[in-house]
């Protein structure tokens, strides 16, 4: 582990600029949020959670996959790709950009985000828990792989973990980093202790247990309850950082000469989300689009990708109207399995 001073993080932060584009967060209406760094002033690190993820720099809300010529009947396929560096990220979201990592490589690889990816720098910030939190019920508090520089906030600098070569060559490049010292490391360790106590979310039951717990609650009446309140606007899916269900359309030239497609982001909890030809839908019901919506995130994608796909960000809680909250329906959930 090394450390760097503040001069030496805005000598990085200035290096990133100059090599990549560059993402992080800034402040947007009162609130955090993930946009382009052009200069050091702009980046506002915050201890809390942004309000959108960073995932739509990897995986776009919108992108064109293919170009068709009509009239010449050829098609090209579209990958862009620039390098690029996100800073800021909490543990919980380089957890959810290792698990968007594992879905867009299953199957036929997905060239787009992979090009991304590839392409992608990515330099975490350590964090604190606002009321939302509960990735220390998760196990997603700390964070060993996926990123290429890890940083923590100590008195005078920042501890610097590395994570790939890249990394350790962005440090050696623009901070005269040193190894850190005994205590400082220490100091690491008691950060972390102190930041377990600060949680005020957290689940009553084992991150492991949860796909077994939910599937047996199928049938719980929480499903209806919140159903009758859901709005079914699709905010929870879009601030996600693991959401990643897409539609693809065609966009067609007036003159029918050209077309492309697209890819847009889609939302689980939208009616139209289930909505099949002939116009039947199989998840009509908000009851029924919420318990498909947690199932995904605590069941059904389990065993293929190995992990949950809540890392505990608290952001559908944090942004839902009518304040559903991901962590106390869990627990109403956990509760009834006690009973059975
Ligand atoms: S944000 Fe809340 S109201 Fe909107 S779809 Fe999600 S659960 Fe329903
Ligand atoms: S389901 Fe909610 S708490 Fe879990 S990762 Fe997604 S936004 Fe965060």
């Amino acid at each position: 582990m090394d450390f760097i001073s503040k001069k030496d993080f805005r000598s990085l932060v200035e290096g990133l600029i100059k090599e990549y584009t560059l993402y992080g967060p800034i402040k947007k209406d009162g609130s955090p949020a993930f946009g382009r760094i052009d200069g050091f002033g702009q980046l506002k690190l915050s201890s809390t959670p942004s309000h959108i993820s960073a995932k739509g720099f990897l995986f776009p809300p919108k992108e064109t996959l293919l170009r068709f010529d009509i009239e010449k009947g050829s098609a090209e396929g579209v990958v862009t790709a620039e390098d690029q560096a996100i800073i800021g990220l909490n543990s919980c979201d380089v957890h959810a950009i290792n698990l968007l990592d594992r879905v867009f490589a299953y199957g036929t690889p997905d060239a787009n985000y992979l090009a991304r990816r590839k392409k992608t720098l990515i330099i975490g910030t350590e964090c604190l828990p606002d009321e939302y939190c509960f990735c220390d019920s998760i196990g997603t508090m700390t964070v060993e792989e996926g990123f290429d520089v890890f940083l923590h906030k100590l008195r005078g600098g920042f501890i610097a973990r590395t994570g790939s070569k890249r990394g350790r060559s962005l440090i050696k490049k623009y901070a005269s980093a040193r190894k850190a010292t005994k205590e400082e490391i220490a100091g690491l360790k008691g950060l972390a202790e102190k930041k377990k106590k600060l949680f005020k979310t957290t689940l009553d039951a084992e991150a492991s247990s949860l796909p077994l717990i939910y599937a047996g609650a199928d049938l719980s009446p929480v499903w209806d309850r919140i159903g009758a309140i859901c709005y079914g606007c699709g905010s929870c899916n879009n601030v996600c950082p693991t959401c990643y269900c897409f539609d693809v359309k065609d966009d067609v030239t007036m003159d029918l000469k050209k077309a492309e497609r697209v890819r847009v982001w889609d939302a689980c909890t939208l009616e139209d989300f289930a909505k099949v030809s002939g116009g039947y839908n199989f998840r009509k019901t908000r009851a029924d689009q919420l318990r498909h919506r947690f199932n995904r995130k605590f069941r059904y994608l389990a065993d293929r990708f190995k992990g949950l796909f809540c890392v505990g960000c608290g952001r559908c809680s944090r942004t839902c109207l009518v304040r559903i909250n991901i962590a106390e329906v869990t627990n109403e959930i956990v509760r009834e399995s006690k009973k059975r």
